[in-house]
């Protein structure tokens, strides 16, 4: 039987919340620009002094470049109200002990920056490596640079080496203007079925997700706003919905966007506390 999930308004949710989490892809932003009444809302959220912040899969831009494309979009946001999973990849490189070591990356030149800031060499996937990020699906040549990481792991794997891989961003796909894109989550997935079929039962052949719907990202959200009764706006039920579900926070899921609620009938973590319509405020 299914849940019947309340609507809410925008409205509705700056009042009841202490400050609001958006996703950016499908809730403010698409790939070429902001989504209607996104600019609106931020503005208005910044003449109330509502805080909001923005979290977000992506380790293939800085805070502060991204935050460049989004004024450039017309959006008030700031590089510290953007919280990347990039940005989770020197915490995480901290408690793993993987300071110092090479690391490939597939991704744009940004990757390479989280992955320097985090205290790893970065290399190109066509160096040797201890570890492995990929960072985005995009910003390097495809084949080319999966075929030498493939290469390289083998290598290892027959060695018995074992060599972290890691996950920035676990989404699979993401909306854009003719449809829907392939996301470095969909990249990990592959290389994965790779591994798995060469080391049937091998432990450590899986990559570490740290995004979203992992919880550090929601925690360090928290952690800025200085509150845990925060509300995540997302488009993506498997990530925006279930991520805060897990950290124990509630969730609007906005429609239209890459799930439906036809694709609800899941654990509670994936249903959201409420379902809304659109980032304008109503008009009565
Ligand atoms: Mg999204």
């Amino acid at each position: 039987m299914k849940t019947p999930i309340p609507v809410i308004t925008i409205d509705e949710l700056i009042v009841r919340y202490d400050a609001l989490l958006f996703d950016a892809y499908g809730v403010l932003v698409h790939r070429d620009g902001p989504l209607p009444g996104a600019c609106r809302l931020l503005e208005r959220l910044q003449r109330l002094n509502k805080p909001f912040f923005l979290v977000t899969n992506t380790s293939a831009r800085l805070p502060e470049r991204a935050a460049r494309r989004y004024q450039g979009f017309g959006l008030p946001v700031e590089a510290g109200q953007i919280i990347t999973s990039g940005s989770l990849l020197k915490p995480y490189f901290e408690t793993a002990n993987l300071r110092g070591r090479r690391c490939a990356i597939l991704g744009p030149e940004d990757t390479f920056r989280y992955v320097e800031q985090a205290g790893a060499k970065a290399v190109p996937p066509t160096e040797d490596f201890d570890m492995l990020v990929i960072g985005d699906q995009v910003g390097f040549p495809f084949l080319e640079s999966v075929d030498a990481v493939l290469s390289r792991l083998i290598e290892k794997f027959d060695r018995g080496d074992s060599v972290p891989l890691i996950l920035p961003n676990p989404d699979l796909i993401y909306p854009k203007a003719s449809g829907f894109g392939m996301t470095s989550g969909a990249v990990a997935l592959m290389i994965e079925a790779v591994l798995r079929q060469r080391y049937p039962g091998r432990p450590g052949i899986g990559f570490v997700p740290l995004g979203k719907p992992e919880t550090a990202i929601f925690a360090e959200a928290a952690r800025r706003a200085g509150t845990r009764h925060l509300v995540m706006i997302g488009d993506q039920l498997d990530t925006d919905i279930r991520g805060a579900g897990r950290f124990g926070i509630d969730s609007a899921l906005i429609s239209g966007g890459v799930a439906e609620l036809d694709f609800l009938g899941h654990a509670p973590e994936w249903l959201p506390t409420y379902r809304l319509a659109g980032l304008e405020p109503v008009r009565t």
